[in-house]
């Protein structure tokens, strides 16, 4: 059970739920290769039924970290943070945000968009989700658009997602981690046809990295 002033501070996003935090490379999308502070903050009710870190849904399990000790932690390793989850825009992020860039540092965000926009992001990786549609912000202002890819449909609701988005975005088709050797060779056909969108893949799982 969280105090009332543990659960104010959580409100505010002076802390956040930590699910964990780790160095390593950036393996999908558009930074891929390069080497990237993780912040995985807990907390998500967005449901894929193929989620990898469904350890992640219950916020209660992780425990709340003031955005000190985080960005504490992050500084020490790297110039580039990804701040992923869960789905992190659960939470408050201006705060840690205003502290992550307050020490120069390059932030990242993996999201699906369903919550609404809060932070300052220099990377907005916006991948949307069938059970949740992104909000209009998250259109608006994302760098990337990473859709995954699990069945044929999902090439149609790529598309649709593609519309909304702003037109600068560069477009990633990502195959499903359990679907790979099925789906990776219609991505790669459906680019070379539709050559607007890029292959993404889990380089970092290959890789047998976190
Ligand atoms: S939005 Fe991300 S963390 Fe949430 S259920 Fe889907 S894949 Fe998992």
């Amino acid at each position: 059970m969280l105090t009332k002033e543990i659960q104010i501070a959580v409100e505010k996003g002076e802390m956040l739920p930590l699910m964990e935090e780790f160095y390593t490379i950036q393996g999908e999308g558009y930074h891929t290769g390069t080497a990237a502070y993780f912040i995985r903050i807990g907390g998500c009710d967005v449901g894929c039924h193929w989620c990898d870190v469904k350890e992640s849904w219950n916020a209660a399990l992780h425990p709340p970290t003031k955005t000190d000790i985080i960005v504490g932690n992050a500084k020490k390793y790297a110039k580039t943070i990804v701040v992923t989850g869960g789905e992190p825009l659960t939470w408050d992020m201006t705060v840690l945000t205003q502290k992550l860039k307050a020490e120069n540092l390059q932030v990242h965000i993996e999201t699906s968009g369903a919550y609404p926009v809060t932070g300052n992001w220099d990377w907005f990786c916006l991948s949307p989700k069938k059970n949740k549609l992104p909000v209009a912000d998250a259109y608006a202002i994302a760098h990337e658009l990473k859709v995954i890819i699990y069945n044929k449909h999902d090439f149609i609701f790529a598309e649709e997602q593609a519309a909304k988005v702003n037109k600068n975005a560069i477009l990633f088709l990502q195959p499903e981690w359990s679907k790979k050797e099925e789906m990776t060779p219609l991505i790669v056909d459906y680019v070379m046809n539709n050559p607007k969108w890029r292959v993404s893949l889990q380089t970092h799982k290959y890789l047998n990295i976190p």
